[in-house]
């Protein structure tokens, strides 16, 4: 599977304009998707149930992060954890990421609650692996 292949569990998602819509997008008033937006309340159930945050499936031992450099260099991530062929789906296709490149994959094993930020912080083990990607 190329990165542009969408991975079957998130063409189980609902699709809004071709795109899945990830677990944890806001659902506005109209039915629409709002993208720019995360529900609170499934950001959590991701971190403590170690579901992915775009397809909101169970994680397997390897847990992919999308971030920055900073966020690579400090572990710290504001979003929770997702499969490696999602997270190289969204790095590929997600107009937000492509905007900020370039973003890092980043591969670890676990990940605990930030303790000082906001609990939706996550600080994670020492990756595995990590990738670049110029957009
Ligand atoms: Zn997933």
């Amino acid at each position: 599977m190329n990165d542009l292949e969408m991975p079957p569990q998130l063409a189980a998602r609902p699709q809004y304009q071709g795109v899945p819509v990830p677990y944890v997008t806001v659902w506005g008033k109209e039915g629409l998707p709002v993208f720019a937006e995360s529900d609170v309340s499934r950001k959590r159930r991701c971190i403590e149930n170690r579901l992915c945050t775009l397809c909101g499936r169970q994680l397997a031992e390897e847990i992919a992060f999308v971030g920055n450099a900073s966020q690579l260099e400090t572990r710290l991530f504001p979003e929770p954890g997702m499969h490696e062929d999602c997270a190289r789906f969204g790095l590929r296709t997600c107009p937000f990421l492509l905007q900020h490149s370039p973003m890092f994959l980043c591969i670890t094993t676990d990940y605990i609650r930030h303790p000082i930020e906001s609990e939706l912080v996550v600080k994670i083990s020492e990756p595995v692996r990590t990738e670049r990607f110029d957009g």
